[in-house]
């Protein structure tokens, strides 16, 4: 994969660490990763702990997983929680979608249901391949290496058989998710990037900070969400969906 053009910061930087993570995904042989997670042999209980923020955090979306969302359940889909980047106007742009919680005390998914997932068999792709993973994180000591397994030992049961088989479809199917996931990074922080200068913007991080305080306390923030290789537009108040999901094309015919 080849860099794009050159991006003001903070895109540049950001994409340029996006690029050297997905080479070294690249280098990463499937076989290795299918021994290492044959000799894990991580086991699913069923307890659904993962399909809660509690636990979890926020459900990861390809775009492919959040059209087919909105297409059957359009209110299950929301921006992601943290926006990346504010603009001098205080214009928020966040990486994508993911999936709303249940407003119960541990952030359910919203499609789960009596502890089982209600679209099992269309579940997006990070549900698919957990806790199976393949990223480059640092350790408590702060030394940098490859992770595989997500929450070790917090949950499910090890050490269980796994055919060689079933290990590397695992492995191909958990690298491929992972090189998804940073492409479409790539794609956001090039667009974003692309954006901000073509319109004049720069990231201010006082904005970023003040404009999510006065969110928290039911200011209404605009949010451009990208999905698809353009933005859609969303009004956000007090964590809630007040407008949603405007493409940035009807945007500019409706000023
Ligand atoms: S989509 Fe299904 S598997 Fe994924 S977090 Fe929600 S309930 Fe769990
Ligand atoms: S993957 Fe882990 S947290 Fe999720 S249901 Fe299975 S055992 Fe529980």
């Amino acid at each position: 994969m080849s860099q794009g053009p050159q991006l003001p910061l903070p895109f540049h930087s950001v994409a340029a660490s996006r690029y050297r993570e997905i080479e070294a995904l690249a280098d990463y042989p499937p076989v290795k990763l299918a021994a290492i997670f044959a000799d894990v042999g991580f086991h699913c209980d069923c307890c659904a702990r993962c399909c809660t923020r509690k636990f979890n955090g926020h459900v990861l979306l390809l775009d492919e997983d959040a059209t087919w969302i909105r297409s059957c359940e359009p209110e299950a889909l929301e921006p992601v929680p943290l926006p990346d980047f504010c603009d001098q106007h205080g214009t928020y742009y966040a990486s994508g979608y993911t999936i709303r919680a249940l407003r119960d005390p541990e952030g359910s998914c919203h499609f789960l249901k009596d502890r089982r997932c209600r679209i099992y068999e269309k579940r997006p792709a990070v549900c698919r391949v957990y806790p199976h993973m393949l990223h480059q994180e640092p350790d408590e000591g702060g030394s940098v290496d490859w992770r595989q397994i997500s929450g070790l030992d917090q949950h499910g049961a090890y050490h269980c058989p796994i055919s060689g088989e079933e290990a590397l479809r695992l492995a191909i199917e958990t690298k491929s998710f992972e090189e998804a996931v940073l492409a479409r990074e790539i794609a956001y922080l090039e667009y974003t990037g692309q954006y901000f200068l073509e319109h004049g913007l720069r990231h201010v991080r006082k904005r970023y900070d003040d404009g999510l305080q006065r969110s928290q306390q039911g200011a209404e923030i605009e949010v451009m969400v990208y999905f698809r290789g353009s933005f859609e537009r969303w009004v956000i108040k007090a964590g809630t969906a007040i407008e949603r999901g405007i493409p940035a094309d009807e945007r500019k015919e409706k000023v």
